[in-house]
């Protein structure tokens, strides 16, 4: 039976990626070592980081004023690694929340400094995304931050929020390189491999060179974005393997046609859920139309029982972890760049059967 991994985070990988990486992990081609027993400092290995780094580059046309980092403590650690290195002495800024991992971001953020909610969709239980006028914003913030996609109520920004002269710092773990990004538009982006990109233990942080200036000399080491930049991404031992995965992964996209073309798939994959849930009365989105998320399809059945029953009738036919996020419920199809559109279509018809079943 194929098994469709709905999972949101370690997610399905492309399987062209996972047999790359099999075949090659006992002896590494032109090395006969494994990458998982060489020295960060080889040549090899170096030259693994420099090569997935070209490759972002040229796969989301990064301008040559961004560094890209790879680090560690996931894109949690981000939460407050951003507010000590780009909050200036006495400075302030400003955070969007539209849901979970927003919210944790917030919290973490005001650990550090003097941290405002310049928007917040609490009270519609994250639907929808705030409008631009919605939105309080200091012109005089450090910068201000956002979360491109919310993985767990299953919303997306459609366009970045306009910070006017405020860097926009965002949270992509979710959704990043599902479609062009314009990097120029902001000051920072960060994103966990483990959804979009690769496998868990290496987040990665695009970050515009002037910004690097603010990070204080007080921080320690492993805290400073400046000290990450200058070693390049190997100030100490850095998570090979990961960095590995994820240059496979964007090798990968690359061969798939690039980010336009992933748009086109995932807005596809997204619409045949997104039309089914808007053709039945049994099942209801949690997302409002327009501010739906590509990436994760959140919806709910008339009852927690019936939705109990779903996941489970769902898993003994290959579809698996479909159940929602404990903190909201529901079920969640999170449907990442890799996720296969056969995936999509067998959930489809698992939804029909279900309702003719159920409804
Ligand atoms: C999964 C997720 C996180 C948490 O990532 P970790 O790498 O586990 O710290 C943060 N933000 C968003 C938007 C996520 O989807």
């Amino acid at each position: 039976m194929t098994i469709y991994n709905f999972a949101a985070g370690p997610a399905t990988l492309p399987a062209a990626v996972l047999e790359e990486a099999q075949k090659d992990l006992v002896s590494l081609p032109g090395v006969g070592m494994s990458l998982l027993e060489i020295s960060h400092r080889s040549k090899p290995v170096v030259e693994l980081i420099d090569t997935a780094e070209q490759d972002i580059r040229k796969l989301a046309g990064i301008p040559d004023n961004y560094r890209i980092l790879f680090l560690q403590g996931g894109a949690s650690l981000q939460f407050s690694m951003v507010p000590m290195n780009l909050l200036r002495p006495g400075g302030k800024a400003d955070h969007i929340v539209t849901g979970n991992f927003a919210n944790l971001a917030l919290q973490d953020a005001q650990k550090v400094g003097d941290i405002r909610v310049a928007g917040s969709t609490k009270d519609s239980n994250h639907d929808h995304i705030p409008s631009q006028n919605q939105l309080d914003l200091d012109p005089k913030a450090d910068y201000v931050h956002f979360t491109g996609n919310n993985t767990i109520y299953g919303t997306e920004w459609p366009t970045e929020p306009d910070g006017g002269d405020v860097p926009l710092v965002a949270d992509l773990s979710s959704n990043i390189f599902s479609k062009p990004i314009d990097v120029s538009k902001y000051g920072l982006i960060y994103a966990g491999a483990q959804k979009n990109l690769g496998a868990a233990g290496v987040t990665l942080v695009l970050v515009r060179d002037d910004l690097l200036e603010r990070s204080p000399d007080s921080l320690p080491a492993m805290l400073n974005y400046r000290i990450h930049a200058k070693g390049n991404s190997a100030h100490n031992t850095p998570p090979v393997f990961s960095i590995y995965i994820l240059g496979l992964v964007v090798k990968w996209l690359v061969q798939q046609g690039g980010l336009e073309h992933m748009e086109n798939q995932n807005d596809d994959k997204a619409k045949l859920l997104y039309d089914e849930l808007d053709s039945s009365e049994f099942f209801s989105g949690h997302a409002q139309p327009g501010h739906r998320s590509r990436m994760n399809v959140t919806f709910r059945l008339p009852s927690p029982e019936l939705e109990a029953q779903f996941a489970s009738e769902a898993t003994a036919e290959g579809l698996v972890e479909l159940k929602g996020h404990r903190s909201v419920g529901g079920i969640r199809a999170s449907i990442y760049n890799a996720f296969p559109k056969e995936g999509v279509e067998a959930l489809v018809s698992f939804m029909k059967e279900f309702e003719r079943n159920h409804g």
